[in-house]
C-alpha cells in the first residue's frame, strides 16, 4: 500500500505544536513506515510539493507569505487540519488584532522598546508585511479537520493521524480533546 503523503507546515505560531509532534517519540518510527513526510521544518524540504494527503497547519495566518503559503497548499493538498489552537481560533498570535492594525505593534516593538537602531524592518521581498488582522486558517482558506490545543497533546495527534492512516474521517472522542 501507498504511504500516505504528509506534510506539516510552521505559519504563524510558537513551533509549540511542531515540538508536540516531535512528542510522538518512538511512535514517529510507525508512522515513517506508513507515511512518508514530504514537507516539514523537521524535513530539508525548500518547496510545498504536488499532491500532498494530509497537511498539519500550525499557526494562523499573520503576513502576506502566510496568505500565499495557504493558498498554494490549499491548491496541493487533499485534507488540511488545523493544527493547534492559532490555527483553530487565532490564539495567542490574534491577540494583537484589537489594536486594530498591525503598526501599534511594530511601533511597540520595534521603535519604542529599542535601545539602539530604532527601525521598523522592511524589505520588499525578504521581510514579509505584516496583516492588520490575523485570521485563523479556515478564515481564508477550505479546511477539513481541527486539532485543537496549546499545544494539541502527543496522543491527540497520534489519535487524529491513526484514523487518518486508517482511511477514517477522524473523530475525536471528549477524552481525547480533555484539556488540562
Ligand atoms: Fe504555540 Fe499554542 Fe499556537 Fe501551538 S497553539 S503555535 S503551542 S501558541
Amino acid at each position: 500500500m501507498d504511504r500516505l503523503r504528509l506534510a506539516t507546515v510552521w505559519l504563524g505560531g510558537c513551533s509549540g505544536c511542531h515540538m508536540s509532534f516531535l512528542d510522538l517519540d518512538e511512535w514517529l518510527i510507525d508512522l515513517h513506515g506508513r507515511a512518508e513526510l514530504v514537507y516539514s521544518p523537521v524535513v530539508d524540504a525548500k518547496e510545498y510539493p504536488e499532491g500532498v494527503d494530509v497537511a498539519l497547519i500550525e499557526g494562523a495566518i499573520c503576513n502576506e507569505d502566510h496568505v500565499e503559503m495557504i493558498h498554494k497548499i490549499r491548491r496541493r493538498t487533499r485534507a488540511i487540519v488545523a493544527f493547534g489552537d492559532c490555527a483553530v481560533t487565532g490564539n495567542v498570535t490574534a491577540l494583537r488584532n484589537p489594536l486594530g492594525s498591525a503598526r501599534p505593534v511594530l511601533e511597540r516593538a520595534y521603535l519604542e522598546a529599542a535601545d539602539l537602531l530604532a527601525r521598523v524592518p522592511s524589505e520588499p521581498g525578504i521581510v514579509p508585511p505584516l496583516l492588520d488582522r490575523v485570521v485563523p486558517v479556515h478564515a481564508m482558506v477550505p479546511v477539513e479537520y481541527y486539532l485543537p490545543g496549546c499545544p494539541p497533546p502527543a496522543d491527540r495527534i497520534r489519535a487524529l493521524l491513526e484514523q487518518l492512516l486508517d482511511g477514517q474521517a477522524p473523530r475525536l472522542t471528549a477524552a481525547q480533546i480533555k484539556f488540562g
